[in-house]
């Protein structure tokens, strides 16, 4: 009972309505504190144990959001999926399961996999998005620009998001650097595909996604990560609002 998910808003750049959660995986050590996910899911990976703990994230994160959505019904949710887990043939069943036992439709989870977790092995990585997208789940490329992409392949996948690394996002309002950012937005435009902006700190970067047609953001400049409770009294769920809005 060490574990618990937090939330962090993704959030529609045109309006500021917040339309999704990413649930983060957090681990209060008894002695060590919060130890960082980047540090304990390569352990969790290497010991065999992300396939359980994965397994509890996605039933975790559906049933909040199972909740939240009778506050307003077109909430979505994001989850995190690691290679490993990704390698699990039971994946695709898990995920159903998850689904169908909170009782949401199939397009209202998205899941994250990262760049370099498509390009590990790329026919099996179509195979299993294939059947993911055959049950009706979103599929979020996460991280993109810090792995390498083939991006001849990457126009063959069925993903519905490309999540541009904060590392990406940072370089906006840098007078070389911005170019990539804006390239980025191009391509994914190019391939009809939407993206979402990580790691947004500064109201200048939001102007400029805006500006480029970037359809969703997330980061620190609209809510860190936080607890159900945190984010319930933040947002103001369940209260007289109907849709879920920034409330400073
Ligand atoms: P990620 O999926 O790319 O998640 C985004 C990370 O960026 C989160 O770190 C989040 O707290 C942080 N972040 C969000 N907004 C900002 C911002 O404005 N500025 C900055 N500097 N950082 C921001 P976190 O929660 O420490 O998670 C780190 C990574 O651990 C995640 O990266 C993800 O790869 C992994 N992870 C977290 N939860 C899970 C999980 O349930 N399953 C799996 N497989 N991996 C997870
Ligand atoms: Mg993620
Ligand atoms: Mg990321």
């Amino acid at each position: 009972n060490e574990f618990s998910l937090h939330y962090q808003p993704q959030v529609r750049c045109s309006d500021d309505k917040v339309v999704s959660f990413e649930a983060l995986l957090r681990w209060n050590h008894p002695k060590l504190g919060q130890v960082s996910p980047a540090r304990f899911i390569p352990v969790l990976e290497s010991i065999g144990l992300i396939e359980e703990v994965g397994g509890w994230v996605l039933r975790q994160a559906c049933r909040q959001l199972a909740r939240w959505r009778r506050h307003d019904p077109e909430l979505r949710m994001a989850v995190n999926v690691s290679a490993i887990q990704f390698e699990d043939p039971t994946l695709v069943y898990k995920v159903a399961t998850s689904i169908e036992s909170s009782g949401l439709p199939p397009d209202a989870l998205e899941l994250e996999i990262t760049e370099s977790l498509v390009m590990r092995d790329f026919e099996q990585t179509l195979s299993t998005l294939t059947r993911l997208k055959e049950l009706g789940v979103g599929i979020a490329i996460d991280d993109f620009g810090t792995g390498y992409s083939n991006l001849a392949s990457l126009a063959r996948l069925p993903i519905d998001v490309l999540k541009i690394d904060r590392s990406i996002t940072s370089l906006i309002g840098d007078e070389k650097g911005e170019s990539i950012p804006t390239a980025v937005i191009q391509l994914s435009q190019a391939l009809d595909i939407d993206i979402l902006a990580e790691g947004v700190e500064e109201r200048e970067e939001l102007d400029f996604l805006r500006a480029r047609g970037v359809q969703t953001y997330q980061g620190y400049y609209f809510a860190r990560p936080l607890s159900v409770s945190a984010l319930e009294e933040r947002l103001e769920i369940g209260r007289a609002r109907k849709t879920l809005k920034k409330v400073s």
